[in-house]
């Protein structure tokens, strides 16, 4: 396996696997990797001949008073994951090989971006699209992989390739989570114990509103309530939002349609936690 840390390094070794005819699948990461990130690794393995994991913690994506300086890092740790999940190649920039101090251009959109994280987090997709356009045109991957997880992410990438015209093709990977429910993130090491305990409000909260809609509930202001009910009894959890959006262009349903994404953020303490139920 090898590793860059330049982006003229990286395309040279992907241009030679290029002339050979392999194709090439990228997994765009922050790194602090854990079985989330490993299975889009594992994936993209399985349909690529060739597998590029980027570990860059992107400072355009941050806001003010987010956790740029504090977000984990351990690239020795990360080396050894994405080798044994089966990448070839590691593209590890410091922020100046991506943002030299003249760096003036972005990649930004509107609508689907308003609301949920965007909604909270102003700017955060400007960063996530300007990072994540740089890495295509760096890497001109054949395929690109991003989880579910990350629901809002992915539909807002989805679309950017499409607007754009990036030509690859976007692949969604389920969420990968503890025994508990808690879906893996690199932000769970920052939680206390207590925090922990009470984070699993949060998958429950979403078991509850497809059990709902199983059962035919189509209201959404009923299934909402409960939700903000069970997870406000946890006294360490502070609810961003819990919200019912169409997966299409994420704008806000009353009534539940196919296919629709219940979405929800919860603060515990310091710590972010975001999870969703995609019904389709
Ligand atoms: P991050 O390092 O948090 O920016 O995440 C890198 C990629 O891994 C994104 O596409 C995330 O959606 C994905 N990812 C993060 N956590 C999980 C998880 N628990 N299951 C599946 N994919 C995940």
């Amino acid at each position: 396996m090898n590793i860059a840390e330049t982006i003229k390094e990286t395309r040279r070794i992907v241009k030679e696997w290029k002339m050979q005819g392999l194709t090439v699948g990228l997994v765009p990461t922050m790194g602090f990797l854990h079985e989330g990130h490993e299975s889009l690794i594992r994936r993209c393995a399985a349909e690529n001949d060739k597998t590029v994991v980027s570990v860059f913690v992107n400072p355009m994506q941050f806001g003010k008073n987010e956790d740029l300086e504090g977000y984990p890092r351990d690239f020795r740790r990360d080396s050894r994951i994405c080798q044994e999940a089966g990448a070839h190649l590691i593209f590890h920039p410091c922020p100046e090989e991506m943002y030299p101090p003249d760096f003036f251009t972005y990649m930004d959109m509107d609508t689907i971006t308003e609301g949920l994280c965007g909604g909270n987090r102003p700017g955060h997709f400007r960063g996530v699209c300007t990072v994540v356009g740089k890495l295509f045109h760096i890497v001109s991957p054949d395929r690109a992989y991003f989880g579910q997880k990350d629901a809002q992410q992915l539909s807002v990438i989805k679309k950017m390739v499409r607007d754009l015209d990036f030509d690859l093709e976007i692949v969604g990977c389920p969420t990968v989570r503890e025994a508990d429910g808690l879906a893996k993130s690199s932000r769970n090491t920052y939680l206390s114990e207590a925090e922990r305990q009470q984070a699993t409000v949060i998958h429950r909260s979403l078991r509850y509103a497809e059990e709902a809609i199983a059962a035919g509930e189509r209201d959404v202001k009923t299934i909402r309530e409960e939700m903000i009910r069970m997870i406000s009894q946890q006294p360490l959890a502070d609810i961003d939002y819990v919200e019912f959006v169409d997966w299409g262009l994420l704008q806000p349903i009353e009534k539940l349609e196919k296919p629709a994404l219940v979405a929800v953020a919860v603060r515990f303490g310091d710590t972010r936690l975001i999870d969703n139920y995609l019904w389709e």
